[in-house]
């Protein structure tokens, strides 16, 4: 029995994570998004002299404009690998010291894997067809150009599906979805 099981929740763009971790948050998990503490690393004064340095545009008055630094990375992925670089070991070491402090079930969301550290607990992979997914992040708002480029730079499905530990199956209706995540909590759990 694990009172406080441990997991990392990915999946691609749309395939539905943040909806898998705000009903495990409903469920009592403490949940950390690892693109949050992205957004927070960009502050940090050295990041944002190492990206100034590396391209000028992105800083505006001191500050990373997301957007700008967003349009040159996922558009060239030594751009992206070498932002990576900069910004990656900054939100592991974020993410384990919060890891640390929880005393209960607790869920990491990343949209990219090579950030995760197997300590942080198993993978559980949230999977959706592409096109499926596609279709659910346009319906969100986003613009087509955003989703194909952020898609490209991601691993493909059957990427995921090899890493997964535990696949949590988002093919059907947002109520099945909720119905698996509560099945995955007793399962959890009952570890
Ligand atoms: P991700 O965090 O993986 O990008 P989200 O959880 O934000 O995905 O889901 C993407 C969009 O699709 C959201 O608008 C969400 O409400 C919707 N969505 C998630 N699961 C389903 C589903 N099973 N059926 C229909 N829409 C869904």
């Amino acid at each position: 029995m694990s009172p406080h099981p441990r997991v990392v929740v990915a999946g691609g763009i749309g395939s539905g994570k943040s909806t898998v971790i705000g009903v495990l948050s409903e469920l009592g998990w403490s949940v950390i998004n690892a693109d949050e503490v992205g957004h927070e690393v960009l502050m940090d004064p050295e990041v944002i002299e190492a990206v100034a340095a590396r391209w000028p545009r992105a800083v505006t008055d001191g500050e990373v404009s997301r957007s700008a630094l967003a349009a040159v990375v996922f558009a060239d992925p030594g751009e992206l690998f070498t932002l990576e670089g900069i910004t990656h070991p900054l939100i592991a070491g974020r993410i384990e010291s919060w890891v640390d402090s929880v005393a209960e079930p607790l869920a990491v969301e990343v949209s990219v894997l090579k950030v995760a550290n197997p300590g942080w607990g198993p993978l559980v992979i949230v999977h959706a067809a592409k096109s499926v997914r596609r279709e659910r992040a346009l319906e969100r708002g986003m613009k087509a150009a955003d989703v194909e480029a952020r898609m490209a730079a991601q691993p493909t499905d059957a990427e995921l599906l090899a890493a997964a530990n535990v696949v949590i199956d988002n093919q059907g209706t947002v109520e099945d979805l909720v119905e698996s995540v509560r099945r995955f909590d007793l399962w959890a759990r009952s570890r």
